[in-house]
């Protein structure tokens, strides 16, 4: 099940700026207040398939020979055609960047991902699951990001937390100020947070653009 396919520039995260074919999955496990995908939410069967999708997607491959393929959501993880599209980029050999609220990593996923050396995974753990990530995703070491939206949630004793230091001792901590209402919000608090938790700012770019 597949929201929607596009070509774009990625706006968030260490890759920004990056031309790269967008793969947006149907359906997620969280519903936080602020998400900007509501359309993406249910696991809805009437949503693109996979045979669909394929089809969307090698006309979009032939225009534009993306480098960088972003699989989104929704929730990819916990999609059943995730294996299956992810599979397809990986015989392409194409980079993938997998944009994830780090929830559940399934067994059968977590060795896919493993055994791919062009997997970028993009973890956004999220308040309404109490920050909360998979300890799987622990074990992996490089090509890997955290990105955290920085709104009235998000606090010292929250990038504290044991699971979140690590990511901040290699640097791999980017604050998101919230997009909210055509403009980024509680940017002040980000510059706080980034100068004590050696992270970057990046708001999301696309937005900023105009850009899908
Ligand atoms: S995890 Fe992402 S897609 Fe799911 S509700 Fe939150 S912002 Fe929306």
């Amino acid at each position: 099940m597949i929201n929607e396919i596009f070509y774009s520039i990625q706006g968030e995260g260490f890759l920004i700026g990056t031309p790269a074919l967008f793969v947006r999955f149907q359906g997620c496990n969280l519903r936080c207040v602020w998400c900007d995908e509501k359309s993406a939410l249910d696991f809805d069967k009437t949503a693109k398939s996979y045979a669909k999708a394929l089809e969307e997607i090698e006309t979009l491959i032939t225009l534009h020979s993306p480098s960088l393929i972003v699989l989104t959501g929704g929730e990819p993880l916990l999609n059943e055609d995730f294996i299956n599209i992810f599979s397809y980029f990986k015989s392409l050999n194409k980079t993938i960047q997998i944009e994830t609220n780090a929830t559940i990593l399934k067994d059968d996923v977590e060795t896919l991902l493993k055994t791919y050396a062009k997997t970028y995974i993009t973890l956004s753990p999220k308040y309404i699951s109490n920050y909360t990530i998979d300890s799987k995703f622990l074990d992996f070491d490089k090509n890997i990001e955290l990105k955290i939206v920085v709104d009235e949630h998000l606090n010292e004793s929250i990038l504290e937390r044991e699971h979140i230091r690590p990511f901040i001792e290699k640097g791999l901590l980017i604050l998101q100020p919230l997009w909210e209402n055509g403009s980024v919000k509680f940017l002040d608090k980000a510059i706080k947070l980034a100068e004590k938790f050696n992270a970057r700012i990046i708001p999301q770019m696309h937005k900023l653009l105009g850009l899908k």
